[in-house]
């Protein structure tokens, strides 16, 4: 106990001294690092700048030369409580020193049963939701699309341009975010047909909201199931609430509504993929809350465990009736990660969902406020703390400005602030739902100085 109590002591971070950059990045420990993952890490990952994280705390993180940052990104919407919160720290400590593990395929524990529980309880509906165990995102995909194969006995889907599920050959299937995503793995699942998004400010129709009357969903009675499937082969649609990898896309209100009773009317599952805005990021415990539409099957992963690992999969009672071993993992339902999404939960519940809404709103507000002394901003959008600007070379053309959109996400991150490009010109603000409105104020100075920075080499 004292040993722990000590180590949290000694790993403090004074967050209000952040951001603090006490050298040219990255610094020599930082680029030690870098080199040691270049030579023995995949080449595959995707790593936007050299932060080479140390701790923890809040909505800061300090790096392993001693800089601190101010984070707009949370582990990628996934430290929701801020990093490190002493509540989590304290029920992933309590479990991990009394059952780290057991297989909760195979055997019972109390911490998986009460999580299910709860989940259940929270999420919306009449009906009584059960709860399959996976442990990341793209793990709840591959189950909710076995589950809708097996409860309806039809093989196809209907996923989204721009989306993003997983890189896992089924859920692959279904994410087209970028190319480089799929490029050399086909053939991934088949079966799956893609459709536009109800992304009004690229609108692919080239439509305009509301006089389309949503045509992006009419398109999939008047194009797709006359032409293309039979809707009584299309076992789901699947879909991000509000698109994250895609660009943080915020579809106009009654666009979920649409898809929804058109779902319905053909038998179709609708299983919206929260994993990135679901568990109080948007304002709202689920992001579908906003849109009053009640999902089928609700996917989970990232936000919900504070950075546990964990990836559970939601469904109504009469549609989760697979048999025993149709689905099941070794690790799924992990105790340790159960504890944390609990304890993860309770905050929420007790205020963190109300901040992201309030602060969230600050947030957008002042975004707004920037976007009109940068023309490089086209458009803000979000809900809550799931904010994105698209940034864009003409506002009348809305020519993509992506290599801009890269250099301001450099930029910060040398002034000490962490965010994260998405889709190919949009900049995504995703941070720990704790942080304050003094904390967004120095992240937002410091982007309003990286886009007059960026704008001024353009000569604007
Ligand atoms: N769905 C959504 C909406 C996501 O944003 C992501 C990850 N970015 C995934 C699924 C996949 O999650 P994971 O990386 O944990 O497999």
């Amino acid at each position: 106990m004292a040993y722990r109590e000590k180590r949290y002591e000694e790993n403090a971070i004074d967050e209000s001294l952040a951001p603090l950059i006490k050298m040219p990045l990255p610094g020599p420990k930082a680029r030690a690092l870098v080199e040691l993952d270049g030579r023995y890490m995949s080449p595959s990952y995707t790593r936007v700048y050299p932060l080479v994280a140390k701790r923890g705390r809040g909505a800061v993180i300090e790096d392993v030369d001693g800089n601190l940052f101010m984070d707009f990104n949370a582990g990628i919407a996934c430290c929701s409580t801020g990093h490190c919160h002493p509540r989590v720290v304290e029920a992933i400590c309590k479990q991990a020193s009394t059952l780290i593990h057991y297989a909760g395929t195979d055997f019972y524990y109390e911490p998986q049963a009460h999580l299910a529980k709860k989940l259940s309880e929270i999420a919306p509906g009449e009906e009584l939701m059960k709860v399959f165990f996976g442990n990341t995102g793209t793990e709840a995909i591959e189950g909710s699309l076995k589950l809708a194969r097996y409860h309806t006995g039809r093989k196809k889907f209907i996923a989204f341009h721009r989306a993003f599920h997983g890189r896992t050959m089924g859920s692959l299937a279904l994410t087209c975010s970028k190319t480089t995503q799929r490029k050399h793995f086909f053939p991934m699942m088949p079966g799956v047909i893609h459709v536009p998004y109800g992304y009004c400010y690229r609108c692919a129709y080239k439509l305009t909201y509301p006089e389309c009357n949503l045509y992006c969903v009419s398109y999939i009675e008047e194009i797709i199931f006359q032409g293309i499937t039979d809707p009584e082969e299309v076992a789901a649609i699947v879909i991000e609430p509000i698109q994250g990898e895609g660009g943080y896309v915020v579809p106009p209100d009654d666009y979920h509504r649409a898809l929804k009773s058109m779902a319905e009317k053909y038998g179709i599952l609708f299983i919206a993929d929260e994993v990135q805005s679901g568990m109080g990021r948007t304002g709202k415990m689920f992001a579908m809350e906003h849109y009053g539409v009640v999902a089928d099957i609700i996917t989970l992963a990232k936000g919900i465990g504070s950075g546990m690992v964990i990836g559970p999969i939601l469904a109504r009672e009469s549609i989760m009736t697979w048999k025993p071993g149709s689905h099941g993992n070794t690790f799924g339902g992990n105790p340790v990660a159960c504890m944390a999404v609990l304890e993860t939960i309770a905050l929420l519940e007790e205020g963190l969902i109300e901040q992201a809404a309030v602060e969230g709103a600050y947030f957008l507000s002042q975004l707004k406020r920037l976007q009109e002394r940068h023309e490089l901003i086209g458009e803000v959008r979000g809900k809550g703390l799931m904010i994105g600007i698209e940034l864009v070379r003409d506002r009348e053309t809305r020519e993509m400005a992506k290599k801009e959109a890269n250099e301001v996400v450099q930029i910060c991150f040398e002034k000490g602030l962490l965010t994260l490009p998405c889709g190919p010109n949009v900049i995504r603000f995703s941070p720990p739902l704790v942080i304050s409105r003094k904390q967004i104020d120095r992240g937002l100075a410091i982007l309003d100085e990286a886009l007059a920075q960026v704008e001024g080499k353009r000569g604007k």
